[in-house]
Order: structure tokens, then sequence, then C-alpha cells
């Protein structure tokens, strides 16, 4: 069976607000997208499993359709309000120790996945690798002196914004059709963020930034570019997705696009519906491979973060994803690059050991 690397997934997130969340994890549940028979069924063998801070928020606030205008061609939903950093940095540390009692119960079935080497043992052992990821930078500070404690604490991989402002760049906010091109690009802190980064060895991930950010970050960065969990914006024209000329970038810089399994930011017609075939993420894949190559595409579910299409709803189901690029004449190297191969790479040329 082959291997999958997934780009993003919120699961500790999610867990951590479920009551009893970890025995969930381990039984397995259908309130959770990953959890660990799942992984096993679907040979999940790595992931950058996300902490994202969620807002303060009332009851109503956290419907996710709250605040979402529809207009006779799709949806609008103004850009959420920056965080706090002080909460920020208390949320993330907490669930930092809520991985590690995670770790704890698995016995050894869940590890952390540091450097390159982790990533080749873990093809032989067939635990699940965490690579510890946060969504979006508040937790960082303005003068980004706590990034290296971060570092000692696993973090392999900064977001640097989720869609919303903090005190490096601005995200997206969500709205179908229309261009990323909204809001201003990154700060002065936000390029010295990514030049840290670049001299850690942390990868940077460019979901959910705008686009004047993702060309800053283009002009400073030395690594790869990622953007971990989205589509092709000519496909499914919303604000998360990769303009061609985006996608060219990341072509260009031997980086990778991991392509989401979310109705909305997938669909051509932009519609929040999960009856929505696996055939759809395929052509966002068929879409990347034809304009920059089969070394540049990978998954990025975005589990247990969003809502996804019914037929992948669950990591148990990835296995169908790969049995149907098998179908549309994919061979056995194409499509273990795009499961893993890639993503292995990628991380291989950003945390230089
Ligand atoms: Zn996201």
């Amino acid at each position: 069976m082959i291997p999958i690397f997934d780009g993003h997934n919120d699961t500790l997130t999610k867990l951590y607000s479920l009551e009893n969340g970890l025995d969930l994890f381990f039984k397995g549940s259908q309130k959770c997208d990953i959890d660990l028979p799942g992984s096993q069924k679907g040979n999940l063998l790595y992931g950058n499993f996300s902490i994202f801070v969620p807002p303060k928020m009332t009851s109503k606030e956290r419907d996710p359709m709250y605040g979402m205008e529809f207009t006779h061609k799709g949806y609008r939903k103004r850009l959420a309000n920056a965080i706090d950093p002080n909460y920020a940095r208390k949320y993330t540390n907490s669930l930092i120790k809520f991985l590690n009692l995670l770790k704890v119960r698995a016995k050894g079935t869940i590890y952390t996945i540091r450097k390159y080497q982790d990533l080749i043992k873990g093809l032989k052992n067939q635990n699940l690798g965490v690579i510890l990821h946060f969504e979006g930078a508040e937790v960082i500070k303005k003068d980004i002196s706590n990034l290296e404690w971060y570092y000692q604490k696993n973090l392999r991989s900064l977001g640097l914004v989720w869609s919303r402002p903090n005190n490096f760049g601005t995200g997206v906010p969500f709205e179908f059709p229309n261009t990323p091109n909204i809001g201003p690009g990154l700060t002065d802190e936000g390029k010295n963020l990514i030049k840290e980064c670049n001299s850690l060895g942390i990868m940077i991930d460019l979901a959910h930034i705008n686009e004047k950010g993702f060309w800053d970050a283009e002009n400073k960065s030395e690594h790869p570019l990622v953007v971990s969990h989205t589509g092709v914006h000519s496909i499914c024209p919303s604000t998360r997705n990769l303009t061609d000329d985006q996608i060219d970038a990341i072509g260009d810089t031997n980086g990778i696009i991991g392509v989401m399994f979310e109705p909305s930011n997938i669909r051509p017609d932009g519609k929040l519906n999960k009856n929505t075939s696996i055939k759809t993420i395929v052509d966002h894949i068929d879409y990347i491979i034809q304009r920059i190559g089969i070394d540049h595409i990978g998954l990025g579910s975005d589990f247990d973060g969003a809502i996804m299409i019914d037929s992948l709803n669950h990591v148990s189901k990835l296995p169908i994803l790969i049995k149907f690029l098998k179908k549309e004449g994919l061979t056995k190297n194409s499509i273990e690059k795009i499961a893993f191969r890639n993503w292995i790479r990628v991380l291989k040329e950003t945390w230089y050991h």
C-alpha cells in the first residue's frame, strides 16, 4: 500500500476541543476526520499537524456560516479580526502539552518528526509521524525572539497567517469568486520572520496569505515555496486558491502545492456541497501536473479543519483517492510522488538535516 503524507490537518485542535478527545482518537470516532485506527487503515504515515488558535467567539459566532453573505454568484465573509498574541501563546503552549500527552498514550505508534532522517525511518516503521505546524504566526513575538524556543519544542512548519491579519502579514477573506489580491503585503517583521525561518530550517507555509504577501515571501525566501492546502484558481476562483502565476513560481522554486478536499475551494461553482466527486480533486492535481510537472504536487486535506467531500471525509478513505489516480492512468512512480515523495523532498531541502 502506498504511504501517504498529508500536508495539512487540524486534528490536534479538534481533539483538544472535544470532550475525551484522546479517547476518541485512539478508539476511532466519527467526530474526527483523523483517528489512529483510520490512519492505520488509510496508511497515513506523516502529516503536518497544525495548531490553529481559534478566535474567542460567542456561541453564535461559532457557526461556520456566521457572517457569511451569499451573493448571486457565490459567497463573501468579512476578514476575521486579529487575535491577542498572549492568548495565542497560552493556547498554543497548552496544545503542545496536549500533543505530548497524546504521544505518551500512543506508546510509540505516534512520534515527532524533527529531521529528514526521521522521515526516512518512518517509511520502515509504519508509525504515524507528526510534524508540528502553527497555522498563523500570532505566537511569534514581533522581534522574533521566541522562534527558536518553539523550534526547540519541535516546530518545523509555520504558516505566516491564517485568514486574518497579524504582525507579519494578512490573510485573504473567504470569498468566491474573487482574486486573492486583497490587502497589504508582508510587514518588515514578516520579511524578517522569513529570514529567521530560512536560517533555522523551518518550513514556511503560504496557505491563506493574500497575493501581495505571497510575492513578498517569494522575493525574500530562499526555500522552496509551499502552499499546504489550497486549489487552482482558474478551476475554482476562490480567494484561497492559487493563480497561474503563483503556481508557476512554486514550480520555479522546486516547491509544492497541497490540494485540499474542501468542496467550496475545489468545485468550479464554489458551492459547499459535500456530494462532490473525487474527480474534482483529481482535476486540480492534473492541472498542476500539466502546468509545472509531477514534482510539485501533493495532498493537503484540511481534515478536521473544514467540511470534506463525502467520498474523502475520513482518513481511512485515502486509499480510494490512490485507486482513483491509478485508474486515471498515472504510473506508480507518479502516484508515489503525489502521495508522499514530493513532500519529503521539499522538507529535505528546507530542514538542512
Ligand atoms: Zn487553513
